[in-house]
């Protein structure tokens, strides 16, 4: 089952990702809510090995790139900007509480 979002809004003067999906949910997320769950191949290695992955104060998502249909490439500011984030784990991180 495809799960995408129905809307995208980056704030980029707050630094917020806005989404919005079929079921109702919706979610602003943070640069730093989204940059403790980053995707990239070092932190899901941090995680994998039972490291918590947190974010430096204060990074901000500055970029996001679509990937085809399938989600999100982020990048941050403090230099993590290899994460693909699958519209599934994005719907899933509106599950938990969100800012
Ligand atoms: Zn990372």
């Amino acid at each position: 089952m495809g799960t995408v979002p129905t809307e995208v809004v980056w704030h980029q003067a707050s630094g917020v990702l806005a989404l919005a999906w079929a079921d109702g949910r919706a979610a602003h997320l943070s640069g730093p809510v989204l940059r403790a769950a980053c995707k990239c191949a070092g932190c899901e290695q941090r995680r994998r090995s039972g490291e918590s992955v947190q974010a430096p104060v204060g990074t901000q998502l500055t970029a996001l790139h679509p990937i085809g249909p399938q989600g999100l490439q982020l990048v941050f500011s403090d230099g993590h900007d290899r994460g693909i984030y699958p519209w599934p784990y994005l719907h899933q991180l509106c599950l938990e509480p969100c800012e």
